[in-house]
């Protein structure tokens, strides 16, 4: 099958090493010329170019740049593309894009792989990135089944567990596992860094070790990514972070009280769920 990808760096071009291997002829698109040398030479794509022309024979189309591109790329991408061609992104967003997709190009499926790691760009790109992992598919009433079983067959073939659900209930749930840990990351980094003693800070930092690796990785990861998380899902971000400023205010309250019995309660409680998440 022809596939093509639109923007090749950490997920396009993994998709890319992948999909090659499975036998398929991968034709990229991305902005820089530099960018499409680099993705030939490190086999991620068969042919990549700066002009979108070059996706004309594509039967499917992975759009995989920064989430506030998706919808201008994809306007500007379809006079290219013949109607048969299958659109599928990759954005960690999904209502807005579907929303916006949906009405002009009717051959879309909305995805998201829940896949990555703190690096961007083409050097970035792994094989084997998405073995084992949730790759979630947002089709509506309206798509095609066609469309659907196109893009299914392929996330099967990387090696992904496919999950389908409403555009809004994949914000929603990704708001709470995904983008909320951004942010408490995030903020994490930011309160040890508030430290006015220069001894402790630099003895902290020599001091962090697996947990505060575990605990700040997402914080420390593609800023750019972050914000347009923030921007584009927005409203249940809001909602995951005063929930979580309540549970934290419990807990402080809890210890200025010194109430461990609550506390243990609340971490044995926390302990046995977080089995639900990732057990
Ligand atoms: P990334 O590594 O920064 O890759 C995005 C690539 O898009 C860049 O390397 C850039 O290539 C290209 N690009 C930028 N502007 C472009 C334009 N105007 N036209 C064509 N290509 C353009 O980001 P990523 O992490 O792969 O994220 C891409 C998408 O995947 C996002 O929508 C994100 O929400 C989603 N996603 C990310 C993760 C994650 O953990 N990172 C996980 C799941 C989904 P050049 O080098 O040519 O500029």
């Amino acid at each position: 099958m022809k596939i093509g990808i639109l923007g090749l760096g950490l997920i396009g071009g993994s998709l890319g090493y992948d999909l090659r291997s499975q036998g398929h002829h991968v034709l990229g698109v991305t902005r820089k010329e530099s960018t499409c040398q680099t993705a030939i030479a490190l086999g991620s794509v068969d042919a990549a170019s700066v002009n979108m022309s070059l996706l004309a024979s594509a039967e499917v189309v992975f759009i995989c740049t920064p989430i506030g591109l998706i919808v201008p790329q994809v306007e500007q991408l379809i006079k290219h593309l013949s109607p048969t061609t299958v659109i599928t992104d990759v954005g960690s967003v999904k209502a807005p894009i579907v929303k916006a997709i949906s009405p002009i190009w009717s051959n879309f499926i909305g995805g998201h792989p829940m896949a990555g790691n703190t690096d961007s760009g083409i050097e970035a790109a792994q094989r084997n990135l998405f073995v084992s992992r949730p790759y979630v598919l947002t089709p509506e009433p309206h798509t095609p089944p066609d469309a659907v079983v196109v893009v299914e067959e392929i996330v099967r073939s990387l090696g992904a567990n496919i999950y389908h659900c409403q555009p809004e209930q994949h914000d929603r749930a990704v708001s709470w596992i995904s983008h909320l840990p951004v942010m408490i990351s995030c903020s994490l980094i930011a309160s040890c860094m508030s430290e006015t003693d220069p001894e402790v800070l630099q003895l902290a930092q020599n001091l962090a070790s697996s947990g505060f690796r575990d605990t700040s990785r997402v914080g420390g990861g593609n800023p750019e990514l972050g914000v347009m998380m923030a921007q584009y899902n927005r409203q249940a971000l809001l909602v995951s972070l005063q929930q979580y400023r309540q549970n934290l205010d419990e807990l402080i309250n809890l210890i200025e009280q010194e109430n461990w019995t609550t506390v243990e309660a609340k971490l044995h409680s926390t302990h046995q769920a977080r089995l639900d998440f990732v057990g």
